[in-house]
């Protein structure tokens, strides 16, 4: 009966690794190509200013619409862009489509920042600044309307490419955050290393641990002066419940991100989410 157990997880297991393997070999197989396919999607969740609750900017999140495999998410699909050395034209994909909507939406009167992510990898490209410099220009897109987003725990090694690189991005008028703040491990000495204009305070320090004798509150509270003092503009990022909004306001956080404002979506989508706000300068 034991042995008999034994023998059902271990087949389980062995399944379950075929699965992830199978998975893994459809990814590698139908990633090249889905850039010139058009398969590629950006989703966009506004950014809300928490003093009055209007939407400041909008963060750009890949999406991958395979006919093969359905829609692919970035924790997905950026490991094997990365291992495929795909990453960067998918990045420039990304800048390219991210920089010509933000364009759209400034001609209908939309006073936006447009946020994009960037892995450590392709941040390393020599050329990484000066394409970001040639695509805003083709857009005619003030770089301050730009910002490019780098997550804390994935910067570790060849730090010094990544200041220099963030510090050519600054040099330009481009302004840069650092993504996902508090869920790394080297986040303090990161901080004053690395040339960054907001800290993007990351969902699982703002989440409620449900434990009294940890909550978020003072956490948030040392994370928000901490910024402060750097000089930072504060994001929160994640907020899920209406109680997270108010006590990030309270803490002193500029901007806030999370499904209680506003859901990563479809351009369209978003583009009715703007014009709520929007009263025409006539
Ligand atoms: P991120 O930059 O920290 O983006 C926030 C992630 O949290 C997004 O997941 C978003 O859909 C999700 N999110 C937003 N609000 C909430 C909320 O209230 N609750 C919860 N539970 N989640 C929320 P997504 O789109 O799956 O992206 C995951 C990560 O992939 C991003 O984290 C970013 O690091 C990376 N990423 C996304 N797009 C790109 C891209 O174009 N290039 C690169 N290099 N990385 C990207
Ligand atoms: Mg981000
Ligand atoms: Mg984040
Ligand atoms: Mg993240």
């Amino acid at each position: 009966r034991a042995r008999q157990l034994g023998r059902n997880r271990v087949e389980w297991y062995d399944a379950f690794l075929e699965e992830q393997l199978v998975r893994r070999m459809d990814l590698e197989r139908e990633l090249p190509g889905a850039v010139e396919r058009g398969e590629l999607d950006l989703v966009y969740q506004p950014v809300i200013a928490l003093e009055d609750g209007r939407p400041v900017g909008v963060e750009a999140l890949l999406r991958w619409r395979s006919p093969m495999l359905g829609t692919v998410l970035p924790a997905e699909l950026l490991p094997v862009a990365e291992d495929l050395a795909l990453i960067d034209e998918i990045g420039r994909w990304v800048r390219q489509r991210a920089c010509r909507q933000l364009a759209a939406w400034s001609r209908l009167g939309h006073d936006l920042w447009m946020a994009v992510n960037v892995s450590q990898r392709e941040l390393a490209a020599p050329d990484f600044v000066s394409t970001v410099a040639a695509t805003l220009a083709a857009h005619r897109i003030a770089p301050e309307r730009l910002v490019v987003e780098i997550a804390e725990s994935r910067v570790a090694a060849d730090v010094p490419t990544v200041v220099t690189q963030l510090a050519g991005l600054r040099a330009l008028g481009v302004r840069t955050a650092l993504d996902d703040f508090g869920a790394g491990q080297a986040s303090l000495a990161q901080l004053r290393r690395l040339p960054v204009d907001i800290l993007k305070i990351d969902r699982a320090l703002v989440a409620d641990s449900g434990d009294r004798r940890t909550p978020s509150k003072p956490l948030i509270d040392v994370v928000v002066s901490l910024g402060r003092r750097l000089g930072l503009e504060i994001l929160a990022e994640g907020l899920e419940a209406t109680a997270q909004v108010d006590q990030a306001r309270e803490a002193g956080c500029r901007f806030a991100q999370g499904h209680a404002l506003a859901r990563p979506a479809p351009a369209e989508r978003v583009e009715a989410f703007l014009a709520e706000f929007h009263t025409p300068s006539v």
